[in-house]
């Protein structure tokens, strides 16, 4: 049984990411076929300047072309149960069903139990409790896929997911929040952090939504950004 660190790669992602996306663009406003639109596709300054245009008149359907998919790893059960939440992503899970938890299972630690000493090793203990209830359920001929049910939210899990660049600028925009979680906030900023790597100019886009509409429409703001109420005056109501 091992404490384990989330990883994410990204394992695919299209090499003419802007062309296709300029190709989109460019189609609803010109005469031109698609084909020619990309044949013609200038360099990709220009290509970003009618990207960012037509992004930003929140014509999103352009980039909806783009996949992507993510190998992500050592995850809690926890987290990926929020992931599978974002109803225009596909997943491949590692299942409780088909894979027994040999020996004993790994799990993640949320930061703030690991931050103090005295409840991390509870929380290990814990661990152990229930790996050797499983064990023991195991060796006593119960499935996988009810010895599961002992199984704690911190089990780690290994998922492949995919998503559109619409539905990924959406998930930075809900899950780099700081209200949200910070395992599956986490989670986010490594996977916008592949993308960026490949295509900065993506950076403006993988945000939290307080970044994107320019206030925060939280109850409980972290102050990073005003209110809505903060920035309406009394003569706007
Ligand atoms: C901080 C935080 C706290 C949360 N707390 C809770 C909680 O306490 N309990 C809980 O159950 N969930 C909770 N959630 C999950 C949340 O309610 C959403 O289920 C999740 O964030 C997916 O968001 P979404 O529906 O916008 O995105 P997606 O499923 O990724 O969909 C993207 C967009 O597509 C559109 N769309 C998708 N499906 C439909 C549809 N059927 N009809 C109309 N439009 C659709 C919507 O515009 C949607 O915003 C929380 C999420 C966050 C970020």
């Amino acid at each position: 049984m091992a404490k384990v660190e989330l990883s994410v790669e990204i394992i695919s992602i299209p090499g003419d990411l802007i062309k296709t996306i300029y190709t989109a663009c460019k189609t609803c406003y010109s005469a031109k076929l698609p084909y020619e639109n990309y044949l013609s596709a200038p360099d990709n300054e220009t290509m970003l300047s009618l990207i960012r245009k037509v992004i930003g008149s929140g014509h999103y359907s352009t980039i909806e072309h783009i996949q992507l998919t993510f190998a992500i790893q050592n995850v809690s059960r926890a987290c990926t149960h929020q992931l599978v939440r974002h109803r225009h992503m596909s997943f491949s899970q590692k299942s409780q069903r088909y894979v027994k938890e040999k020996g004993e299972f790994d799990y993640i630690t949320p930061k703030t139990i690991e931050s103090n000493p005295e409840l991390n090793k509870k929380f290990d203990d814990f661990m152990k409790n229930c790996s050797d209830f499983y064990q023991e359920l195991i060796e006593n001929g119960v499935l996988a896929e009810d010895a599961r049910a002992i199984l704690p939210n911190a089990t780690a899990s290994s998922i492949v997911a995919s998503l559109n660049l619409r539905e990924l600028i959406h998930l930075a925009n809900l899950r780099l929040c700081t209200r949200a979680q910070l395992e599956i906030r986490t989670l986010v900023k490594a996977m916008a952090d592949e993308v960026i790597k490949k295509e900065p100019w993506l950076k403006e886009y993988l945000v939290p939504k307080c970044v994107k509409i320019g206030y925060c429409d939280e109850d409980k703001t972290c102050g990073r950004m005003k209110t809505k109420s903060e920035l309406l005056t009394k003569s706007d109501l």
